[in-house]
């Protein structure tokens, strides 16, 4: 099976159970588009030997694909504990920001540290406390002034740096960890295309980002993870400050009511969509293969209703980290969208007020492929900005093959809907670069002969270079007679 006909992306997440040369090549020819390192689970040796994994497996299959680095961010967790305590209903629990003060804890028989030293003053009384990703919950009796007591609601066992989330709470921790910066340099070193940031807050963690991968002379895009009720409150400025979203559906279902939980990913898709950046519907999406080989059928479900919110990507985490069938996972995903996207209505975002005149003239040109029935558009591009746009306007049946001389642009495109990626130096001539893209085309089976070709291209004119809408077929070109 190939990625042929698909528009809709998959991204995996690398682990134990997909981590040798030969099952990487296995996914990449199955159609994995993006491989993700979660640096939670990572040392720097572990990531610099899986990225030469990666990249000898894409050279084996003959498909280049990228690599995303997911930084950890700003996680609260609970400290060490000499045993594990089993918390009941109603049982008292200090949660220490700074040293112990042996003065107000005398009485109180459950304590643990947490890595977050102003927890005392960003929380009140009443706020709710999730320990281990939500499985125990208290609620805040009383803030002293280096600790926050909560009162057990749910019980359950409290071990070791268990995760701490604290919903509505705006935490105030910084966006980028001493733990994330080394893990940046090792990625920088590696030379990945995408970095997540998890637990964006605000545009401004954004920026820091920015800056950083800057000075650090980076050109790798930024996926910003939104994954608490900050994030939520400040989507339209974080997707206008990204480079591309993840829907980390994982922490959001805890930070939020997980009823609102359809609505928050119906949105973010639509805002994303809207304002041209990729977006990635993330976590659980065929969770039960972690164990099964077939998916349940409210995850086929899922991942559909992704397909049809229009998502760039669809990813997978635990089912190709410590999963059973990681193959098949991959296979799922495939087949559900590939299915979904027959019966995807086009829309080349009608909805959408196109102010830009440049924006009007693109989504005259995917009308025209669309009205031409099994045509398919080409453009050229050197930073991946052109098919970015095309690709937002969702031109559903016309694939958008994408060339360029950028190697990091090539690989980068491959989070784009619809968008197919080719590698070429280009000619001096736009005529010259058109003919030898539709060459290519037509050798690899891209297109047929009498296909139509919509071609998004600069021409030169009296005034200098304007950009084009031309049809095109490949019977023109000398080879095909
Ligand atoms: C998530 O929370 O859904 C997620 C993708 O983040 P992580 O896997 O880092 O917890």
């Amino acid at each position: 099976m190939s990625n042929r006909q698909r528009y809709t992306k998959i991204i995996f997440t690398i682990g134990p159970a997909t981590r040798e040369v030969a099952t990487l090549e296995r996914l990449i020819n199955e159609g994995a588009d993006i491989c993700r390192l979660n640096m939670a689970h990572a040392s720097h040796d572990w990531t610099r030997e899986t990225v030469a994994r990666v990249r000898e497996a894409c050279k084996n299959a003959g498909r280049d694909i990228p690599l995303m680095m997911d930084v950890k961010g700003p996680e609260i967790r609970t400290g060490d504990l000499p045993a594990p305590i089993v918390l009941k209903e109603g049982d008292i629990v200090d949660f220490i920001c700074q040293k112990e003060n042996a003065e107000n804890d005398n009485k109180i028989a459950y304590k643990t540290t947490v890595n977050y030293p102003d927890i005392n003053k960003d929380m009140k009384i009443g706020d709710t406390i999730l320990v281990d990703s939500g499985l125990i919950r208290l609620v805040a009796t009383h803030v002293f002034n280096d600790r926050v007591r909560g009162r057990v609601i749910i019980p359950g066992t409290m071990g070791n740096r268990r995760h701490i989330n604290l919903p509505g709470v705006r935490v105030n921790l910084p966006c980028l960890t001493e733990k994330d910066k080394g893990d940046i340099a090792v990625g920088i070193e590696c030379g990945v295309e995408f970095f997540a940031l998890s637990f964006v807050r605000t545009a401004d963690d954004l920026r820091i980002l920015r800056k950083h991968l800057h000075d650090n002379k980076s050109k790798a895009l930024i996926i910003a993870k939104i994954e608490d009720q900050t994030a939520i409150s400040k989507l339209h400025s974080i997707i206008r400050a990204t480079d591309a979203l993840m829907i980390a559906r994982g922490d959001l279902g805890i930070e939020c009511p997980f009823e609102e939980l359809p609505t928050i990913q119906k949105r973010a898709v639509q805002i994303c969509i809207s304002q041209g950046k990729p977006v990635i519907v993330a976590t659980h999406m065929l969770e039960s293969m972690i164990e099964n080989p077939i998916p349940t059928r409210a995850e086929v479900t899922d991942v559909s209703n992704a397909v049809f919110e229009r998502a760039d990507c669809v990813m997978l985490s635990g089912e190709t980290t410590t999963g059973k069938y990681p193959i098949q996972s991959v296979q799922t995903m495939h087949r559900i969208a590939v299915e979904s996207e027959k019966h995807l209505p086009p829309t080349y975002q009608t909805e959408r007020a196109l102010t830009n005149p440049r924006l009007k003239m693109l989504r005259s040109a995917a009308l025209l492929a669309h009205d031409l029935d099994d045509a398919s558009l080409l453009v050229f591009t050197r930073s991946g900005n052109l098919p970015r746009i095309v690709s937002s306007l969702r031109p559903v049946g016309c694939p958008i093959f994408a060339f360029t001389d950028n190697p990091l642009t090539f690989r980068q495109m491959n989070i784009l809907w619809g968008v197919k990626p080719f590698f070429m130096e280009f000619p001096e001539l736009p005529e010259h670069t058109i003919q030898q893209a539709m060459k290519i085309l037509y050798k690899n089976k891209w297109v047929h002969p009498e296909q139509w070709i919509v071609v998004i291209s600069n021409v030169l004119t009296t005034g200098g270079m304007t950009e084009s809408i031309q049809m095109r077929q490949a019977l023109t070109l000398e080879e095909t007679h």
